[in-house]
Parts: C-alpha cells; structure tokens; sequence
C-alpha cells in the first residue's frame, strides 16, 4: 500500500453513526408537498358548515380533531388527501433526499396520508430507500403523539431511544421527545455518516 492510499483511507473512517436508525418527517423534511395548504383548510372548512359543523377559526389539524369528534372524519380526511396526492406527484426533492440510502434502517413518520407519503416516494425513487412508512391516517394518533414513531421504531426492530429523528417543526420535535428519540431539525441534521 502506497503512503498516500493509507492516509486517504484514515481520513474516509472517522464517520460512524450515532443512532441505530433514522426516521424522517417528510414535507419539508425529504420533499415538499406542492400544496396550497390555505385552500385546503378553507376546502376543509366548506365540508364542515356544509354538514352543519362550524368550523370557526380552526386551523386545519384543529378541523380535523373536529372532524372526529363530529362524525366527519372521513370527508375531511378526503379532502386534505385529494390535495395531497396531487401535491406528492408534483413535489419538490429536498436535500436530505440526495443522501438516501443509509447504512441504517430508515422510516418516514408525516402528518400527511400516507397514500401521499407513499406517492411522493416513488416520485422520487426513494421508496426503496425507506421502510415502515407512517402517514396520519396509519395510526390513532398523529404527530406530536409518539405513536406513529414508536410504530416504526418497534417494525424496524430497534430501541427508541437508539433512533434519531429527523423533522422541520416543533411538533416534530415534541413527537421525538416523547417517543424517547433523539431529534435533529432538518436544516442541521448531520447526514453524511449515514449514507450507505
Ligand atoms: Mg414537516
């Protein structure tokens, strides 16, 4: 081996990854959903006073516990994931997309469907590059509860606390406290040391 071979090969080791897994968020996190997300909550809002519910200045996660809580659940989860497929087939590849795939398993934990989450990985031809993908109609309970990452942590085969999440909001990093998870935002997530 000649001098300047070994020297190169000591300077490719010192990245090792810290976490068993990682789980990422999706829009805004590897791609941006291209929806519109005031015309779907004035969309959600018509469904509602159109079935007698008024909605009053709810936001769109707020319409949707309302939504449930009224017997409407499923028009309103129509709505919202009408938007979001159109919007996954024409989302934006982000960044961190680039450096799938991992020497680690990764999931993806959103609060968009995951029909949508699914369709906007294919898009990208990441969907081979993630496995267990938990959208806000996998689970009971959507993001900031842990469940859906706690799904995933468990599908994977790994210990919570050994995971690194990956989100672009407080929710997202109130979701990981709670699951026991490390967070990183995904403007500062570190992801080189784990590309495969
Ligand atoms: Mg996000």
């Amino acid at each position: 081996m000649i001098r300047g071979e070994a020297v190169l090969r000591a300077s490719a080791l010192p990245l090792s990854v810290t976490h068993d897994a990682v789980i990422y968020d999706l829009d805004g996190t590897l791609v941006r959903l291209a929806v519109d997300w005031e015309t779907v909550t004035s969309d959600v809002a018509t469904v509602l006073r159109d079935r007698n519910v008024d909605p009053e200045n709810r936001d769109l996660w707020e319409m949707l516990t309302l939504s449930s809580e009224t017997g409407h659940r499923d028009a309103v989860e129509a709505a919202i994931t009408d938007h979001e497929r159109t919007g996954a087939y024409e989302s934006e590849r982000l960044a961190l997309a680039d450096g799938l795939p991992h020497s680690v398993p990764v999931g993806v934990c959103s609060l968009n469907a995951e029909e949508a989450c699914r369709a906007a990985l294919a898009v990208h031809d990441l969907d081979s590059h993630v496995g267990p993908v938990v959208g806000r109609d996998t689970v009971e309970s959507p993001k900031p509860d842990p469940e859906g990452l706690l799904m995933i942590a468990e599908e994977i085969g790994v210990d919570p606390g050994a995971v690194v999440f990956v989100g672009d909001s407080e929710s997202d990093a109130t979701a990981a406290q709670r699951a026991g998870m490390a967070f990183e935002w995904a403007s500062e997530f570190d992801q080189v040391r784990y590309r495969a």
